[in-house]
């Protein structure tokens, strides 16, 4: 058995007015991320580990914030892309567990759709994808409402057999 690890994070500013995704999912909020992207910043961490565990470099180098074919792009786009990196190397995504920094609002009420949203784009049951919310206690830049903060990690095997049970 062959198995890799990776850790991916991202942050992205906030501001009123703009649209909020996280893990594929549209939040309701009055702030959302600025990006050169939709700015889903929790799809970023996690294409950052994906792309970690291969050593494949990161995300800015794959789709470049200065080309205008990744201007306002779907971050699920991003992801499908990842993938098919990864599988054209015969490697499948075992697990992943995402954990969003965020004052507010409340992410709850999203954490299924993001999880069954995530686990298609990437081909694996929704029990194998986890993601977590947190505040910071209102302390530094999330705890501001400056900024959204994502921590991922996921983990790839190259036997089939793996994602049986
Ligand atoms: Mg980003």
């Amino acid at each position: 058995m062959d198995i890799r690890i990776g850790n991916g994070y991202d942050v992205h500013a906030l501001a009123p007015g703009l649209p909020l995704w996280l893990g594929g999912v549209q939040v309701e909020s009055p702030l959302g991320c600025i990006a050169h992207s939709d700015g889903d910043v929790a799809i970023h961490a996690l294409c950052d580990a994906l792309l970690g565990a291969l050593a494949l470099g990161d995300i800015g180098k794959h789709f470049p914030d200065t080309s205008d074919e990744f201007k306002g792009i779907d971050s699920k786009i991003l992801l499908s892309r990842v993938m098919a990196l990864i599988g054209a190397e015969g490697w499948n995504v075992i697990n992943a567990d995402i954990t969003i920094a965020m004052q507010k609002p409340k992410l709850a009420p999203y954490i299924v759709p993001m999880r069954e949203c995530l686990a298609s784009l990437m081909g694996i049951p929704v029990s194998r994808v986890s993601v977590k919310a947190t505040t910071t206690e209102k302390l530094g830049f999330v705890g501001r409402s400056e900024g959204c903060e994502v921590y991922a990690v996921v983990l790839l095997g190259k036997n089939e057999e793996l994602l049986d049970s």
